[in-house]
């Protein structure tokens, strides 16, 4: 994307609900992305390749560990302004957010959530920094929608652990520092488990060929027979909830950042509606595009209240699970229906990386399935309103 116009849309005014600090934020990461995001986000995907050059930068505008303490390196802010970084940072592009949301809420919220106080000092800081780069593992080849099932474990061996099993999808894992791990003991409880690249046994290998957030880097986890040391487990939790903990962050985190995709295809097709010139008049002339146009914003705007009400909630520790669940899910599906509506308006131009649509269509195929898929979330906001489960 050689040259980018984009300018934000606040139908409602929910502009207003923000603090000084949050709009200062959120404009401070607006100016990086489109200095140092869009004039090379475009050729990283077509080489399928991210920009290392991204890290230095996501850590000096704070966009690693946002809500974490400062005295961990943190930015120790609220949860809105956590959003409005990931909102800012997937108008960019999806896969660049996907790298700060998997930094920030799946690796430095567990470890400053489950972890002690030596984990913490040792690990926040530097992922603050980007010094260190992390990344989650919990989904498996057979086990996605239902990570209950997975099949890594570990055996106490005395002294340290050895941990057996692989993980599949993984973001961030061909470069990664560090990886927290979700692994069965021998009691098959699930535990987290603090890997570092160099471990004997542990492997990163990179997958290749994806169509999908391509300028996000996505690798398996393998461990054989890899010599863990005990002070490497997560004392703090037990059980599954310790990374569904870890995906309601980032799923909360999704729910801001589709905004962002949605806004970047609404303000480029309402630009191309207006200057594009079909049949002696704009094509926005015509009703049919009006249509499309009308109904993006209105999507938009329901979304963007929506996920400020949501970050309200969590600021005072009361959004639940479910509520979380429902704003991922409507807004990742928004996205994705502006993104297609605004390839129509683009027309053969819409498939050209001149306009960032296409690479947001095919980010938000990725984006409406992991962190639980769209149809899981509908389970879950099913299972909330009628108490019962139709998951099995
Ligand atoms: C680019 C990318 C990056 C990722 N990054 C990470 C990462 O960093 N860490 C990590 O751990 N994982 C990661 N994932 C994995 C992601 O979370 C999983 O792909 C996701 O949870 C779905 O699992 P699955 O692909 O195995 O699909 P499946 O679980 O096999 O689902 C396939 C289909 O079946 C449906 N389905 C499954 N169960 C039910 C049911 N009970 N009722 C109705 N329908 C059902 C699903 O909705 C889906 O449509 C990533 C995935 C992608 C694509």
């Amino acid at each position: 994307m050689s040259n980018d116009r984009y300018q934000y849309h606040d139908y409602y005014q929910v502009d207003d609900l923000l603090t000084e600090e949050h709009k200062l934020i959120r404009n401070s990461v607006r100016e990086w992305v489109k200095k140092e995001v869009s004039p090379v986000v475009e050729s990283a995907c077509q080489k399928a390749e991210f920009p290392r050059q991204w890290i230095k930068g996501l850590a000096e505008i704070g966009a690693f560990g946002p809500y974490i303490p400062q005295e961990y390196g943190g930015g120790g802010l609220d949860q809105i302004a956590y959003g409005l970084i990931m909102m800012e940072l997937e108008r960019g592009d999806s896969g660049l957010r996907s790298t700060a949301s998997v930094q920030s809420s799946l690796v430095m919220y567990p470890i400053y959530t489950y972890g002690n106080e030596t984990q913490r000092k040792k690990y926040l800081p530097k992922l603050a920094s980007g010094e260190w780069m992390g990344c989650f593992g919990l989904t498996e080849p057979d086990f996605g929608s239902n990570p209950a099932g997975m099949l890594s474990s570990f055996k106490d061996m005395g002294d340290h652990y050895v941990l057996n099993g692989s993980k599949m999808w993984i973001s961030n894992a061909p470069f990664a520092d560090v990886a927290v791990v979700w692994a069965k003991d021998e009691t098959g409880l699930v535990r987290g488990l603090i890997l570092e690249r160099g471990m004997k046994g542990f492997s990163t290998p990179e997958t290749h060929g994806k169509w999908s957030l391509r300028a996000s880097a996505t690798g398996e986890l393998v461990f054989d027979n890899v010599k863990v040391p005990k002070e490497n487990l997560l004392p703090n939790v037990k059980g599954l909830k310790g990374p569904l903990g870890c995906l309601n962050s980032a799923r909360y985190g999704i729910s801001w950042g589709a905004i962002g995709a949605a806004l970047d295809c609404y303000d480029s097709a309402l630009r191309y509606a207006k200057e594009r010139v079909q049949f002696g008049k704009p094509i926005a002339a015509f009703q049919l595009t009006q249509k499309k146009l009308a109904e993006m914003i209105t999507e938009i705007t329901k979304a963007q209240v929506l996920t400020w009400r949501l970050g309200v909630l969590k600021n005072e520790n009361r959004a639940t699970p479910a509520q979380i669940s429902m704003a991922k899910r409507n807004n990742v599906n928004m996205a994705l229906q502006i993104a297609r509506e605004a390839r129509q308006i683009h027309g053969g131009m819409g498939i050209t990386g001149e306009y960032p649509i296409m690479r947001h269509i095919m980010n938000l195929e990725s984006v409406i399935t992991y962190e639980g898929t769209h149809d899981i979330h509908l389970l879950i906001t099913g299972m909330d309103i009628t108490g019962i489960n139709a998951f099995e």
